[in-house]
């Protein structure tokens, strides 16, 4: 067996729970995992309710990387930025230019939040929380705050919305869209957010584009296209994640949306693997937990030499906004079929069904969450 290192990219939940996977199937290879961010471990959907849960940045670690070290016999070099791959050379090369050769390389390199160009020098104030650090930073700005405007009422918006209200801000979310999770909801879901989060005292500004953020003294002063002008005193973007392709393009390694990987995860280059929020996996990027879980253990089994396709089972997605619970399974992209929505006072069941009356998938509010476990189980393999 080489003594080489498996080298993993990344110390998120991607590169973690892989190694993890890998350890269960083979506890000699040498794994190195090198991140350019601390190397802890946490849960980064805590970040979207942390303030409700009364946890704090230091509290989210759940372990240091030299305790995952000890935990998964295994390296970890934190605030080490990979700057290039060479796949015909197999080794990657460090920021202070340290060469380091693998046998085997997996990409678990995260996205980054997308920026939207606006204008007014206010706009560098723009805060947006992809990981921890991000996150830091969120903390100590509110701290004596109390207005504060998010940019995209989407999950993430949405979250951080409901979780500011429950502690005690004022909070306004802007987005370009008629309704709340746009992407993930039909109409009637969408409305049902919206007057739940009114209900706890967000204020919706939808169909309005962001222009500009100012900044007046201490506050921003954030202007939309329709002429509202919002005083606030902070500015959360929450408007999307771009994959991380760059490090992966500039080695030949063929990417789109997220770095290209088929269903062994594989890149066209022997070796190199991609997972998580960095991958486009036969064409789909699931920026969420429960895809990363079930590639991570496709993948170590790959890793072990026991070729694994993955498969992904429905995995539908719980948003945490705890005036408003909610569950959704959006249907594929292009699935032919129609929602068919029944409202109640206390929730929203959606299902979206074929012409032939197969569920492709479902949005579940409020007290119809209750049929989730039913509801999920009828819904179609992601990827068989
Ligand atoms: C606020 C928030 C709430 C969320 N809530 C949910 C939820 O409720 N349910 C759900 O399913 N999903 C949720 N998600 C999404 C989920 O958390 C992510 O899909 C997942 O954590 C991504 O893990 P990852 O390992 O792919 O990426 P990341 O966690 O971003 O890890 C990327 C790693 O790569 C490292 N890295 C990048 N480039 C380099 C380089 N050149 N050299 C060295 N290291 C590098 C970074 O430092 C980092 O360690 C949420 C996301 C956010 C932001």
């Amino acid at each position: 067996m080489s003594s080489l290192p498996v080298v993993i990219i990344g110390s998120g939940l991607a590169g973690y729970t892989v190694a993890r996977e890998f350890r269960k199937l083979d506890t000699e290879t040498p794994i190195l995992i090198i991140s350019s961010d601390h190397g802890g471990f946490y849960s980064k959907p805590t970040l979207s309710n942390a303030l409700a849960t009364g946890k704090t940045p230091a509290s989210i670690v759940t372990a240091s990387s030299e305790k995952m070290a000890e935990q998964l016999k295994l390296t970890v070099l934190p605030h080490s930025r990979v700057t290039a791959i060479d796949p015909p050379g197999k080794s990657v090369t460090l920021q202070n230019r340290e060469r380091l050769q693998y046998s085997q390389l997996i990409l678990a390199l995260g996205a980054d939040p997308i920026r939207l160009p606006l204008e007014g020098a206010g706009a560098e104030d723009i805060l947006s929380v992809n990981d921890l650090d991000d996150y830091q930073r969120l903390r100590r700005t509110l701290e004596g705050k109390k207005e504060v405007t998010i940019l995209g009422a989407g999950l993430i918006g949405c979250e951080f919305a409901n979780d500011l209200t429950i502690a005690g801000y004022r909070v306004r979310v802007v987005d370009i869209s008629a309704q709340p999770l746009g992407r993930l909801l039909p109409q009637a879901g969408g409305a049902y957010m919206q007057r739940r989060l009114e209900a706890a005292g967000v204020v919706f500004h939808l169909g309005a584009a962001t222009q500009s953020v100012e900044r007046i003294h201490e506050s921003l002063r954030v202007t939309l296209a329709n002429g509202d002008v919002i005083q606030t005193d902070v500015v959360l973007s929450a408007v999307g994640l771009r994959p991380r392709t760059a490090l992966a393009e500039a080695a030949g390694i063929e990417v789109n949306r997220g770095i290209k990987v088929g269903r062994s995860l594989e890149t066209r280059h022997e070796d190199i693997y991609a997972l998580g929020d960095c991958a486009e996996v036969e064409g789909r990027v699931l920026p969420f937990v429960m895809p990363i879980m079930h590639a991570a253990r496709g993948l170590a089994a790959t890793l072990a030499r026991i070729p694994t396709p993955v498969r992904y089972p429905a995995m539908p997605v719980l948003v945490k906004t705890p005036a408003c619970p909610t569950v959704v399974s959006p249907p594929d992209a292009g699935a032919q079929g129609e929602w068919l929505v029944e409202e109640y006072v206390d929730g929203v069941k959606a299902l979206f069904k074929s012409r032939d009356d197969k569920l492709l998938g479902i949005a579940l509010l409020g007290a119809s969450t209750k049929e989730k476990n039913a509801l999920a189980a009828q819904l179609p393999a992601v990827m068989e």
